[in-house]
């Protein structure tokens, strides 16, 4: 039976739904204490996390990753029970399968293969988990960062093994992430009778110009690695239902996924700029979501790549698409990030699933990832 197969269905039948982490870090830090590792429990709030470390000098390389998963949506409509994990055909079917119980699993079946082979270390091994990466991620890994920042620890490489994957496993990495920054913007106007307009100010009116203006912003990317940065307004909401009334103000939801070439800031003051340029009246409350990051240290990016193409044969496409991830935490303290999992096709849906094949793919290529980083052969 294949070792990382069994850890995989064992943490899936653990209801780890965010923040809770239903047992699946004492199950992993037991694992890795019995192979040497010195483990930290570290909670914040209500998020467990786990900070296990092994080996006692040299650059560390980490393995980072979260024991939660999303809710299951209606249950009745999955062909299993989301948390007993079920072989059908060439997959295996439930909740935190791709996202990301069985990268987990295989980090810790890789790192005991990797030490049975007594390979002379030149480097230090960690593992880093949440309980928090699907929700706020408050007490999560932002927390943890804040820690090993005190300890005067520092990251050299961090592997993540979110699932990356598109049509086979280790056709995509990410080696960046663009930043989120969201806004909400309420535009006061002054509520009125539709047949007196002279007495009230029409929030729809005068926003109407500088709406057309705002969904135009755009942001060039200058690194070469990312697309372009554009506004996306996901909310309009104005009037009192009635028609003869005159609505009293206008709230919009406006998000804005960047490139490291588009700072925050720069994005804060043009979205401002056009308001201010229009003289609406407005409040606005900012939520930076999470910052952007690119890797452009190779020594990561070509153990990941090469670990796939010795294993699977294929040449990894480097990407920086899509969500954010725990990695934009952990790349502003320097380290250099890579994120390498199973396919995402199915995440967060319901029947999510995982090819049964690519757990042991996963567990030789982070072991091979490991051989090539922080042993000397
Ligand atoms: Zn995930």
């Amino acid at each position: 039976m294949n070792n990382t197969l069994d850890l995989a269905k064992l943490l899936i039948s653990k209801k780890s739904v965010t923040p809770d982490d239903a047992g699946c870090q004492e199950i992993i830090a037991s694992r890795l204490k019995k192979i040497g590792f010195h483990i930290e429990h570290l909670k914040f709030g209500e998020v467990d996390n786990l900070w296990a470390t092994y080996g006692d000098s040299g650059p560390i390389f980490v393995f980072l990753g979260h024991t939660d998963v999303v809710p299951t949506g209606p249950i009745d409509e999955w062909d299993s029970d989301p948390f007993i994990a079920t072989e059908k055909g060439p997959f295996m079917v439930g909740r935190g399968t791709a996202d990301m119980k069985s990268s987990v699993a295989a980090f810790v079946t890789s790192i005991e293969d990797f030490l049975k082979e007594n390979h002379s270390l030149i480097g230090r091994i960690g593992v880093l988990l949440t309980s928090d990466e699907e929700g706020p991620a408050i007490n999560g890994i932002s927390k943890v960062v804040d820690y090993l920042e005190k300890k005067g620890e520092k990251i050299s490489w961090c592997l993540v093994g979110e699932p990356t994957s598109d049509n086979r496993l280790g056709d995509v990495i990410k080696i960046g992430r663009r930043g989120s920054i969201s806004a909400r913007i309420n535009v006061i106007g002054t509520q009125g009778h539709v047949a007196y307009p002279d007495k009230a100010n029409n929030p729809i009116h005068s926003f109407s110009v500088p709406l057309v203006e705002l969904s135009n912003l755009k942001w060039k990317d200058q690194t070469g690695e990312f697309q372009d940065s554009v506004l996306q307004i996901s909310n309009l909401n104005s009037g009192t239902g009635a028609t003869n009334v005159i609505p009293g103000n206008l709230l919009l939801d406006l998000n804005v996924r960047h490139s490291p070439s588009t700072s925050a800031e720069e994005i804060k003051s043009d979205i401002e700029s056009i308001l201010k340029k229009y003289h609406i009246n407005y409040e606005i409350d900012w939520v930076i979501g999470g910052k952007p990051f690119l890797t452009t240290e190779l020594d990561l990016i070509n153990a990941v790549k090469d670990s796939i193409n010795e294993v699977k044969g294929i040449e990894p496409v480097c990407s920086t698409d899509g969500g954010t991830s725990d990695g934009r935490f952990i790349a502003p303290t320097g380290a250099q990030v890579v994120e390498f999992g199973p396919g995402n096709a199915s995440i967060h849906k319901v029947n999510e699933s995982v090819r049964t094949e690519d757990l042991e793919g996963l567990n030789a290529i982070y072991k091979t990832i490991l051989i090539k980083l922080v042993s000397e052969s």
